[in-house]
C-alpha cells in the first residue's frame, strides 16, 4: 500500500522548510491540508504543485476512512497543517490512528514545532517537560486545568492566544504563585520574535506595559513545581512504607 507522510512546515520563517519535506510534497499523489488557500500559497513558494484537499476537524473521522482506502490502493498522501508539525494542537490524529489500525505505513517528516523551538531557547529546564497545549478560553476552566498540572516537576508548555495572554498569566500567578519563573515566547522565527523571562508577576507587568506583547503567536512556558521543602527524601518515604505494616 501507499505511505502516509506527516510533514512539518515552517512556523513563520519560510527558510525553515526541510529539503525532505519539499521532496515528499512534490512526489505525493495528494496533499491534505487544513486550509487549502493558505497552503497553496505556502506550497507555491517551494514549487510544489500537487493536488490539495482539506481535512476538516468535524468530518475528520469519515475523511480518514476514505483516505485509508486510497492509501491501501497504493497512493502516497502527505498531511500538512497551517504551520509546524501536524497533530501537535492540529488535526490528523484520527487519520494516523486509522492508518496504524489498517496497517498503512506512516512516516514522519520532522521539522518546526513552536513548542520545541520555544523550549529549546527559553532557558528553562528541558530534561523533563509537559506539553499542555491550548487552555480553555474561560478563566474558571483554565484555573482547573492549571491546577490539574500543578504538581508537575517538569517545565509546563502552553499555547495561548494573544487575546488571552494577560488573563492566562494572571491565572497562572493565582495557581503557581507570583514568584514562579516563566518565559513568554512570541512570534518565534518571525521578524518580531521576543522571549520575555522572569517571575509570573514580572511577566504580567511586562506584557501589560507593552501592547505589542499581546499580538502574534505565543508559547508560554512555566518552571515545574519544586519538591515541597517539607517533603521527606524518597528513601525515607520508602522505609516508612516498609515499616507501616509492622506498626500496631
Ligand atoms: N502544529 C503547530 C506546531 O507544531 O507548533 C501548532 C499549531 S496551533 C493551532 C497554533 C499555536 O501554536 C499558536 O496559537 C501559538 O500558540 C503556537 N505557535 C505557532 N507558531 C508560533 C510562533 N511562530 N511563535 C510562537 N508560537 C507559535
Amino acid at each position: 500500500s501507499g505511505i502516509l507522510y506527516i510533514v512539518a512546515t515552517p512556523i513563520g520563517n519560510l527558510s525553515d522548510m526541510t529539503y525532505r519535506a519539499v521532496q515528499v510534497l512534490q512526489q505525493a499523489d495528494l496533499i491534505m491540508a487544513e486550509d487549502t488557500r493558505h497552503s497553496r500559497l505556502l506550497l507555491d513558494h517551494y514549487g510544489v504543485e500537487g493536488p490539495l484537499s482539506t481535512v476538516h476537524e468535524h468530518n475528520e473521522r469519515q475523511r480518514s476512512e476514505y483516505l485509508v482506502k486510497r492509501l491501501l490502493a497504493g497512493e502516497n498522501i502527505a498531511l500538512i497543517s497551517d504551520a509546524g508539525t501536524p497533530l501537535i494542537s492540529d488535526p490528523g490524529y484520527p487519520l494516523v490512528h486509522a492508518c496504524r489500525e489498517a496497517g498503512v505505513q506512516v512516516v514522519p517528516i520532522p521539522g518546526p514545532c513552536a513548542a520545541i523551538a520555544a523550549l529549546s531557547a527559553a532557558g528553562l529546564p528541558t530534561d523533563r517537560f509537559l506539553f499542555v497545549g491550548f487552555l480553555a478560553a474561560k478563566s474558571a476552566a483554565r484555573v482547573s486545568q492549571l491546577t490539574a498540572v500543578s504538581e508537575e516537576s517538569g517545565t509546563l508548555v502552553f499555547y495561548e492566544s494573544p487575546r488571552r495572554i494577560l488573563s492566562t498569566l494572571r491565572d497562572m500567578q493565582d495557581v503557581y504563585g507570583a514568584d514562579r519563573q516563566a518565559v513568554v515566547a512570541r512570534e518565534v522565527t518571525k521578524q518580531f520574535e521576543t522571549f520575555l523571562a522572569g517571575s509570573l508577576s514580572s511577566l504580567i507587568d511586562q506584557v501589560a506595559a507593552d501592547s505589542n506583547q499581546q499580538r502574534g503567536e505565543i508559547v508560554v512556558m512555566v518552571h515545574g513545581a519544586r519538591r515541597a521543602a517539607d517533603a521527606l527524601p524518597a528513601d525515607a518515604t520508602r522505609l516508612l512504607l516498609q515499616l507501616l505494616p509492622h506498626m500496631a
